[in-house]
């Protein structure tokens, strides 16, 4: 299998067929596993071996057929799949870290991301350090002999800007400190993270990886060592571990990812081509426009691809964009993203809520600001559907 293309690997990477040899992959939707004899029971909780399993909490076929072909996908010696992508962030860190530990973290992240990092760690006396993830001086001044771990969304929510990996990797690991890089708005498509430096890579399966907006999941994916010996015995003892159902519905959404995120990238770059210099418009933000500030780095870290997710900020503050959200017709007001129906989400009120207005600003979440998540409908509908509504904010 390694020397299959992306494309042949997603469709039938890590494939287990049972006894009855069938086509489309079963869902083992079972909790537990028959052993022979008690000597048999015995043996595998002593040592599991890759087509055993004891308990769903632990492994699951239909887990591990997702995780050997998510891990195709990534370039990663392995993986362990979540119940949610915040199962996989928490797991990610909190499997790795102690009291009296050092974390920097870059400060534009998921609102959940965020409250784990300044909440529950430091909760538990781990130290957290939040810099500006795109000044590499910032990362560079932060770092210590301490420093366990960097954490920090290679592109940000809402604002997509993006972080150099084999940049802050060097820089972390000149301390000895793990990289740790939720991936979800760089895709699994586009993302090359773990042969540019990262040490572990997490995503939220809800977004992409399903596609079509029917499952919560999350996976973490790293080296053989780290996943089995840190992040395993984390994640199967504190219960975080994906249902067997969901996965079978991720695996399947594998199948069609790489045609799903290449077409949903390519309209949402015509989306913002057609709308840059637009009168109603603060910004058009979307990082495969030549004049977005990281795009030199988006040509050599994501191949030039800019993603799903373009931000607009909308002349006349909030009035403005929930006027522009109210008038479309084509996409949803909703949360998620990666999703085969268009979303548009006004961070401010929704998923940023929670924030100060000074971090608001700071992170540059302006009331204007709305987040299009872009689907598979067709691109001129889309194109059309966005200008009226654009339109409409200003009337
Ligand atoms: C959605 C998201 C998460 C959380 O994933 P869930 O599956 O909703 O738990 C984490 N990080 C980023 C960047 C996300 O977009």
């Amino acid at each position: 299998m390694s020397d299959w293309n992306t494309r042949t690997k997603l469709v039938h990477g890590g494939t287990r067929r049972s006894q009855y040899n069938e086509v489309s992959e079963a869902i083992f939707l079972t909790q537990g596993f028959v052993y022979d004899s008690a000597e048999q029971a015995e043996a595998r909780f002593i040592e599991t071996g890759p087509d055993e399993f004891i308990y769903a909490r632990y492994g699951n076929p239909t887990v591990a057929m997702f995780e050997e072909r998510i891990a195709a996908l990534e370039g990663a010696e392995d993986a362990f799949a979540t119940a949610s992508g915040m199962a996989a962030v928490n797991g990610a860190l909190t499997s790795m870290l102690k009291a009296g530990d050092h974390v920097v973290s870059a400060k534009a992240l998921f609102g959940s991301c965020l409250y784990i990092l300044e909440e529950i760690l430091t909760r538990f006396g781990v130290e957290v350090t939040f810099v500006d993830g795109t000044d590499l001086d910032e990362w560079r001044a932060a770092v210590r002999d301490d420093t366990k771990a960097v954490f920090f969304e290679s592109m940000s929510n809402p604002t997509l800007e993006v972080i150099d990996v084999a940049e802050v990797a060097k820089i972390a690991h000149a301390v000895g400190a793990k990289v740790i890089v939720d991936n979800v708005f760089s895709t699994p498509v586009f993302s090359r993270a773990i042969e540019q430096g990262a040490d572990a890579v997490v995503y939220s399966a809800t977004k992409h990886i399903d596609g079509q907006g029917r499952c919560l999941g999350g996976v973490i994916l790293g080296t053989q060592e780290f996943i089995r010996k840190t992040v395993e015995p984390y994640m199967k003892h504190t219960g975080g571990s994906m249902s067997p159902f969901n996965a079978w519905v991720l695996l399947k959404g594998l199948e069609t990812i790489d045609l799903r995120v290449r077409a949903q990238a390519a309209s949402a770059l015509a989306i913002a081509e057609a709308l840059e210099g637009d009168d109603a418009l603060e910004r058009v933000i979307y990082p495969g426009l030549k004049r977005h500030a990281q795009n030199a780095l988006v040509q050599t870290q994501l191949g030039g691809k800019g993603g799903t997710v373009l931000s607009l900020d909308l002349k006349g503050g909030q009035k403005a964009a929930f006027k522009f959200l109210n008038a479309l017709q084509i996409a949803v007001i909703s949360n998620n993203l990666g999703d085969a129906k268009s979303i548009a989400t006004h961070p401010a009120t929704t998923t940023h809520q929670r924030l100060p207005d000074d971090q608001k600003v700071e992170l540059g979440i302006t009331q204007g600001l709305v987040r299009f998540s872009v689907g598979l409908e067709d691109t001129d509908d889309l194109i059309a559907d966005i200008r009226q509504a654009v339109a409409a904010s200003q009337a």
